[in-house]
């Protein structure tokens, strides 16, 4: 068990590590079993058992380690879920407790109720359904009074067509601290011309107009929001641009720290920062832009289509 004196968030990181890592072994044995138990929730909106079993893993694991934390997650809640069983509860992240001492002085003595958890337990659904299984992440997102600031992406498929020994990748992060787990990935020089990452699944005109505004050399459509931000912290692409409200803050807030801790930016399609309290609606109304370097991110700010009305406005 880690001290009682390591700072809460770093206990928080590390058992969201841990928890997110064991919710992509459930994801994998949903897989396995061949039964996906696919739900429709909406018009091009999926949900698998996969998504139902990890979130409970995840919820239930921080819950109980953390009693008047709020979690917040994707999928409506079954009152009647099944306790944790042995097997289920996670303990934490050694990998993550080992950074304790670097912990940034400014969040070292944060509570539980300045903290809002977005989760979602299985980002990419849709691709998940359709067989491509490196575009889907678990994701756990720490937000400290409505601000993005920490987060873990777990990849449980990682260059799994390539090196099917791989075990999933980690990746998390913490404003102040940096971000772990992306190896030699992230010292990739950046591709030449403007490679934009944007949508596979869920496309529509105002998406197109807006990735063509800001004068891409090369648009990759990959799935998943946690998908899209590792590739541009893998420097394969500059920017993701997804002008629609499809996105939720369960979505963004994971991504968004783990790009903040390593010097990125994710905002609306505006520039504008997004907030994450507790209260707030669910989907980034204003959509999402992402890059790695700032001058990418303003540039695409500049070039967004003067008619605003693209998208809706909160
Ligand atoms: P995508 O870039 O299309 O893979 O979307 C990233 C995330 O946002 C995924 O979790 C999607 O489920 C979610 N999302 C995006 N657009 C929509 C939509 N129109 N309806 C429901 N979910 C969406
Ligand atoms: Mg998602
Ligand atoms: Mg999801």
């Amino acid at each position: 068990m880690p001290s009682p004196a390591a700072p809460l968030l770093m206990r928080l990181l590390a058992c969201s590590a841990s928890a997110a890592v064991r919710a992509g072994a459930y994801v994998h044995e949903v897989m396995r079993s061949g039964e996906l138990g696919i739900v429709i929730k909406g018009h091009n909106d999926l949900q698998t058992q996969a998504d139902r079993g990890a979130q409970r893993l995840i919820t239930a694991n921080l819950r109980a380690a953390f009693p008047g934390l709020t979690v917040i997650g994707e999928e409506e809640e079954d009152p009647a879920a099944a306790p944790l069983g042995p097997d289920e509860i996670v303990e934490p992240l050694d990998e993550v407790l080992q950074q304790c001492h670097r912990c940034p002085e400014k969040v070292q003595n944060v509570r539980p109720e300045d903290l809002t958890v977005w989760v979602d337990p299985l980002d990419g659904t849709s691709e998940f359904a359709d067989n491509l299984l490196d575009n889907v992440t678990v994701l756990i997102g720490v937000a400290l009074e409505g601000q993005a600031v920490a987060g873990v992406v777990y990849q449980p498929y990682y260059r799994y067509l390539t090196d099917p020994s791989q075990a999933g990748r980690l990746v998390w992060g913490l404003d102040g601290l940096g971000i772990f787990g992306m190896g030699s990935d992230s010292h990739r020089p950046l591709p030449t011309g403007r490679v934009v990452v944007t949508t596979r699944s869920h496309d529509s005109d105002t998406v197109t107009a807006a990735v063509t505004a800001c004068g891409p050399t090369q648009t990759l459509r990959v799935g998943g929001c946690g998908h899209k931000v590792l590739l541009l912290l893998e420097r394969r692409a500059h920017l993701y641009i997804f002008a629609s409200a499809g996105c939720k803050k369960w979505d963004t807030c994971a991504p968004e720290a783990l790009l903040r801790a390593a010097g990125g930016r994710l905002t609306d399609i505006f520039g504008r920062q997004l907030r994450y309290d507790p209260g707030v609606e669910r989907p980034n109304n204003r959509g999402v832009l992402a890059a790695m370097r700032v001058e990418d991110h303003q540039r695409c700010v500049e070039a967004m289509p003067e008619d605003r009305s693209i998208i809706k406005k909160a």
